[in-house]
């Protein structure tokens, strides 16, 4: 045994909240990480002065005043609303489906006007029964020009799937709003990090007791570590942990293209989803938009997100918590709650889609149950 406590494997929140708790109860912490940095998804860098969220839009939100607390230790967060906007061929849309959305579509401008449209959609299509699949399932929910033009191209696009193909669970529901109220999420607290992300995990990380190694794949040398820490917190793929014994859980990939552009305001909003079949990508982000006062500087970036399917090495974005894929990852648990000096933690190796909020009270509950 060496003179640590705990390795991590993973730098992400899970990984990161856990060896910080940790730190604090005077514990030794060994955390590695595969990639070349720290901070996993959540990783942002800085370019012309403005945050890239290097793996996709992260905006945090969140109505847990702890976890709030929590997260505003690290970070003082601006004032930043999540109001994404569709762009149908062309034709702009408002987001989540509002009031300024049913407008944008039909004309109508008040809340009857709205709800009449949309449930003489619905009753327009003689849908029997349970849906039994996602396109029923959403025609049900908000009638069938919502679905043709906001819902169906990007849903197939993200899943590589026609929307007919699809289970009906996927969309449970879908948020009809009649106010004209453009905030994504109804959360009571919502921003993002003023300079950044991954000082939020350089800060967690920042203690006398932790030393972190990058570019270190735990499966290198996974024997070693087992026999040279007394407990091990795992927060890569759980299926590789185990060598892929029952067969492997199904994940979705994405792949990121960051273009710098000489103006300074591209498309005046930081997230544009492309909803129609046609164009490959499901969304544009333009960076600057999620600070403030970064205005005029001539420059912007933007990234343009394509979804992708996923065979080992890839990079793991989005578990598919599908009926299957969820018994497969209960047969992996089995066998991890039979690790006793191994925790599993996070978006892989609880196989689960975890928001930011939940992946830290998540991990906070790990460290209660380890320590207090
Ligand atoms: P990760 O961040 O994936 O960290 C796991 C780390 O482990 C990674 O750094 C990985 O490289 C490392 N690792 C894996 N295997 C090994 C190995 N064998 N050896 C060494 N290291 C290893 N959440 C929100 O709240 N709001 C959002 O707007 C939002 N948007 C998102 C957009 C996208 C495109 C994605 C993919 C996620 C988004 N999320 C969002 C979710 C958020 O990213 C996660 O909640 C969070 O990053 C999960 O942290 P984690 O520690 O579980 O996993």
């Amino acid at each position: 045994l060496n003179s640590y406590d705990y390795l991590v494997v993973g730098s992400g929140l899970f990984g990161s909240v856990f060896a910080h708790e940790a730190a604090l109860r005077g514990k030794r912490v060994k955390v590695i990480e595969k990639r070349e940095h720290i901070a996993g998804n959540i990783y942002t860098k800085e370019f012309d002065g403005i945050q890239v969220h290097q793996y996709g839009a992260h905006i945090f939100h969140t109505s847990d005043r702890e976890i709030w607390d929590y997260v505003n230790q690290f970070a003082k967060f601006n004032r930043y609303t999540n109001s994404p906007v569709a762009n149908y061929k062309g034709q702009m849309y408002n987001l989540p489906f509002n009031m300024n959305t049913f407008n944008e579509l039909w004309g109508t401008r008040t809340p009857e006007e709205a709800f009449k449209k949309i449930e003489e959609q619905k009753r327009a299509v003689h849908l029997v029964g349970q849906p039994r699949n996602l396109e029923e399932q959403a025609i049900s929910l908000v009638g069938t020009d919502i679905y043709q033009k906001l819902i169906k191209g990007y849903t197939e696009k993200q899943w590589g799937k026609k929307a007919t193909e699809l289970p009906a669970f996927i969309i449970r529901r879908l948020p009809v709003r009649f106010t004209y109220d453009n905030n994504y999420f109804n959360d009571t607290y919502q921003g993002i990090p003023i300079g950044g992300y991954t000082q939020i995990v350089e800060k967690m990380l920042d203690s006398d007791l932790i030393d972190i190694e990058t570019n270190v794949d735990f499966f290198a040398h996974k024997d070693r570590y087992l026999g040279e820490y007394p407990k091990v917190v795992f927060t890569g793929m759980i299926d590789q942990y185990f060598d892929y014994k029952y067969g492997e859980l199904e994940y979705r990939s994405l792949r990121f293209e960051n273009e710098e552009l000489n103006v300074s305001n591209y498309q005046g909003n930081a997230v544009i989803n492309y909803t129609d079949a046609e164009t490959p990508y499901t969304r544009i982000i333009e960076h600057k938009h999620f600070e403030f006062g970064k205005g005029d500087s001539g420059k912007t970036i933007i990234t343009r997100e394509y979804p992708a399917n996923w065979k080992r090495g890839d990079e793991p974005y989005y578990p598919v918590n599908d009926v299957q894929n969820n018994k497969l990852y209960k047969q992996y648990a089995k066998l991890a709650a039979r690790e006793s000096n191994v925790i599993f933690g996070g978006r892989l190796g609880q196989y689960r889609y975890f928001d930011m909020h939940q992946v830290i009270h998540s991990a906070l509950v790990r460290v209660h149950d380890e320590f207090d």
